[in-house]
């Protein structure tokens, strides 16, 4: 049995624990913050409940296989629903369309209601569960830097393919030709920003995200998507998984190109593995000042990051749902300002996650509990107070003209969050959401592996590294991760 320490109680960080912890392993989680979860926690103030960051919960079988490991029932610690309307889509011209999540209501409804070709449609989606099925056992579900990968039927067949997944268009590109309608086409463009990325300069690779909630399914945890932390911090617990919060880790010890453990609080504690869940980029800097950072994380292209407005509102809407889009009327621009000028559009895309629609009691009787956001740059030292500010003003109209109320006069509580607090809170370098951006066609591969030939014995896991962002992405490099320690494998 080794003695293993994870950095960082995020998602991965606490799945990777519990994975580890079910191979019979002593497991130690130390964390910087109070509470565990990294982005996805929550908080309550003046008798509102908001979660913090994520909101969009797709593959809930990757939380159900974590609870598998011990042979635990999932339903008396983790319960959800599944959604039948994915997301209300808000036009400028005063066009909704309550998107059905099943494909064909979907595709029968945009054609009733934007006029769309459902055939356009259904191909879409079609080439989309294609390119899942090929590019998630190489990509996504496995090691990119072990050969292992790619000597089995599945990588083999994926290799063979791979000139089929769309590298060389954008997403945008394949979009626009394969819809006749500007509304369709801003829809499933939409996807890119699924992993904080530019539909203009992604691959069309991306076209494989609306499979996961077409294709797949979207769910809504009971208790708010808070509730996928506590449950396995729980679950980690039972079986003995320790947690230390208010840990910071200053150090990760090494000798002789073997990792040793961690330096907390000017006190050494010992390891034969260390599984690194904080940001590439900080656990480079700080944390192994001693390792010479690698050009890929030097030179990382950021994901976008985000403005929150965590409003409670004194009134019901009830045109909206429980995830709502206010679409801008210029995506291009939008896109433009984020990824090339590194600012916010005038009119930005909004998207409001209202959690009190499903569970009442997260808003007093009469309100409802807005996670209110829009996707902005990275931080790189831009004059945040007054681009927040501006935006705020150009938010409030927005939602005038859009939902036809002054919202401002219906705010009875207020909160923000902005790349530079994200970072604060998390380490998140620049505030990015989900690392790298995934612009580039060789993105997957510019990604940190889940392990340092620099260092024997110590791995990474999260949102920054391979296979990326997002819970369920979070989900598989812990598990990734996980593999890798029981193989012992150091070298690239
Ligand atoms: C506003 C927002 C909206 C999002 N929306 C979605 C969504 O709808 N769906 C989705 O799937 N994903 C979404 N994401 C992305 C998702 O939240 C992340 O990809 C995922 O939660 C990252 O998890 P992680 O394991 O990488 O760790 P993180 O959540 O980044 O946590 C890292 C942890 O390490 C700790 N730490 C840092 N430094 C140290 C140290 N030196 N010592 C000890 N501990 C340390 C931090 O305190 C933190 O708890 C969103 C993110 C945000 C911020």
């Amino acid at each position: 049995m080794a003695k293993v320490i994870v950095v960082g109680a995020g998602i991965a960080g606490i799945a990777a624990a519990i994975r580890l912890r079910a191979s019979g392993h002593a497991v130690s989680v130390y964390e910087a913050n109070a509470y565990p979860g990294g982005k996805l926690s929550d908080f309550e103030e003046a008798s509102f409940r908001f979660d913090a960051g994520p909101s969009l919960f797709t593959m809930p079988e990757f939380v159900e296989e974590l609870f598998s490991l011990f042979n635990e029932p999932v339903a008396p610690h983790f319960q959800y629903e599944q959604l039948a309307i994915g997301c209300h889509y808000f036009y400028e011209d005063g066009t909704q369309f309550n998107s059905p999540t099943n494909r064909e209501q979907f595709a029968e409804l945009l054609e009733q209601q934007l006029g769309e070709d459902k055939n356009a449609v259904r191909a879409f989606f079609k080439k989309a569960a294609f390119l899942y099925k090929i590019t998630a056992p190489v990509f996504l579900e496995n090691s990119l830097h072990q050969l292992s990968t790619y000597l089995n039927r599945k990588g083999i067949r994926g290799i063979a393919n791979l000139w089929r997944i769309n590298l060389f268009s954008t997403m945008h590109q394949v979009n626009a030709k394969r819809f006749k309608k500007e509304k369709t086409i801003q829809l499933f463009n939409r996807f890119a920003t699924y992993n904080g990325s530019n539909p203009y300069q992604a691959p069309a690779t991306l076209n494989i995200i609306p499979h996961l909630e077409f294709g797949l399914g979207v769910f809504f945890p009971k208790g708010g998507m808070v509730s996928i932390t506590n449950s396995l911090v729980d679950l980690a617990k039972r079986h003995g998984v320790q947690f230390y919060f208010n840990s910071k880790v200053e150090q990760i010890l090494t000798q002789e190109n073997k990792v040793k453990g961690v330096l907390i609080a000017g006190e050494s504690i010992a390891a034969d593995q260390v599984v690194c869940n904080i940001d590439v980029f900080p656990a480079y800097k700080y944390l192994l000042p001693q390792i010479e950072m690698p050009e890929k994380v030097k030179q990382v292209n950021s994901s976008s990051s985000a403005l929150v407005f965590y409003w409670g509102i004194k009134k019901e809407f009830k045109q909206l749902g429980l995830h709502n889009i206010l679409f801008s009327e210029n995506y291009k621009k939008e896109f433009d300002a984020i990824f090339k000028s590194n600012t916010i559009d005038s009119d930005p895309t909004i998207y409001i996650n209202i959690t009190s629609k499903l569970n009442p009691s997260d808003a007093p009787v009469g309100h409802e509990n807005w996670f209110l956001m829009i996707n902005v740059p990275a931080n790189t030292g831009q004059a945040w107070d007054g681009l927040i500010e501006t935006a705020r003003a150009n938010i409030l109209n927005k939602l005038n003209r859009m939902l036809k109320t002054d919202v401002s006069e219906l705010i009875v509580y207020e909160s923000v969050l902005d790349p530079r607090t994200i970072e604060i809170k998390t380490s998140s370098y620049r505030g990015a959401l989900y690392g790298s951006s995934s612009n580039d066609r060789m993105a997957a591969f510019f990604r940190h592996a889940n392990f340092t030939s620099a260092v024997q014995g110590l791995y990474f896991c999260g949102g920054s590294v391979h296979p990326g962002g997002g819970i369920p992405l979070c989900l598989l490099s812990a598990k990734i991760t996980a593999a890798l320690v029981n193989k012992k494998k150091g070298k690239e």
